[in-house]
């Protein structure tokens, strides 16, 4: 573990994180099924952390809101055990690793209807679907539970939903609807598919900026406890991470754990979640993806920055 004495200040270890990962040529790919994504420019690259302590250190381009994806569906998780009955949502959704690409219709149709995790998407239209049963706006609910625990910045936007990128999105959501039309065959969608969608991928449009993210996601790694108090118990925040280390980088987690050592979740817009319990929350962003739907650069930074820090759950 990194101690004052024996290794440089936090703020010039991501700045020195920056200068080797922020990408210098064109690799990686985008989003298929997400326009708006498409015109990021492949060197932006950002890094912020947010300690138990209160500190945030940040470099590169974590003042830029970038869109959170699949990111958001830890907090929707969150939210929807807090929400109550959380062994109802449990009987809805497994904890899992799938295997299979995080939008796969195959293994929901085998599999009765039941997903595999809450991280894929069939799983996380399930969490939306239960957590609209408390909020029936459940993306705005989860946008108001971000700005809180991100805090007011007198001048600053915070985070807001992208309602054109949602809307391109949803006009894009062939797979995603399918999902949600088997969900609601095999009897585990309680709304119409095409609300629950339609509010998922306004959850997905949500922006934060590397520095927003990182102190949203804090409560996880301080057991449970948020801006303003417990958002989840102690023991429901080492599941969720328990879940995040299993499934949090679609099918490649078990890369993942291998590499970095913490649980994480990432999202296609290039944002990448991580927690490391009891002292800090890091998130990096880098929009070009790896085969898997994975920050290229995001996740190569965060396996530099645990081996670097000492900063594992092993
Ligand atoms: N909105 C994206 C989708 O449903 C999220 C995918 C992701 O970040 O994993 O395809």
């Amino acid at each position: 573990m990194m101690t004052a004495l024996d290794s440089p200040p936090l703020g010039l270890v991501l700045d020195d994180i920056v200068r080797r990962h922020r990408p210098r040529s064109e690799a990686g790919s985008l989003p298929a099924n997400i326009p708006h994504l498409s015109s990021l420019p492949f060197d932006r690259f950002g890094i912020a952390v947010a300690t138990v302590s209160g500190d945030v250190f940040s470099a590169g381009d974590a003042d830029l809101p970038f869109s959170i994806q699949s990111i958001s569906k830890v907090f929707t998780l969150a939210m929807a055990l807090s929400a109550g009955d959380p062994a109802a949502l449990w009987s809805r959704v497994l904890r899992e690793p799938s295997g299979t690409s995080f939008n796969s219709l195959v293994q929901l149709e085998v599999e009765h209807g039941i997903p595999r995790n809450p991280f894929i998407n069939s799983g996380a239209l399930v969490v939306t679907d239960h957590l609209m049963g408390r909020y029936p706006d459940a993306a705005g609910e989860v946008l108001r539970f971000l700005t809180d625990q991100v805090g007011h910045q007198s001048g600053r936007k915070g985070p807001f939903i992208d309602e054109v990128a949602a809307r391109s999105e949803l006009s894009n959501s062939s797979r995603n609807l399918a999902l949600a039309h088997f969900l609601k065959d095999f009897g585990n969608l309680r709304r119409p598919a095409e609300a629950v969608v339609a509010n998922y991928v306004r959850q997905c449009s949500i922006m934060m900026t590397c520095v927003e993210m990182a102190k949203a996601g804090l409560f996880l790694a301080q057991g449970g406890r948020g801006a303003f108090g417990a958002v989840v118990s102690r023991s429901e925040a080492k599941r969720i991470g328990s879940v995040m280390l299993t499934c949090g980088m679609y099918d490649a987690a078990g890369e993942f754990a291998y590499r970095v050592g913490l649980p994480g979740k990432s999202g296609v817009g290039g944002g990448i979640l991580a927690i490391v319990p009891g002292e800090c929350c890091i998130c990096v962003w880098s929009p070009r993806l790896d085969s898997k739907g994975n920050s290229l650069a995001g996740t190569a930074a965060l396996a530099d920055l645990s081996d670097r820090t000492g900063w594992s759950v092993f």
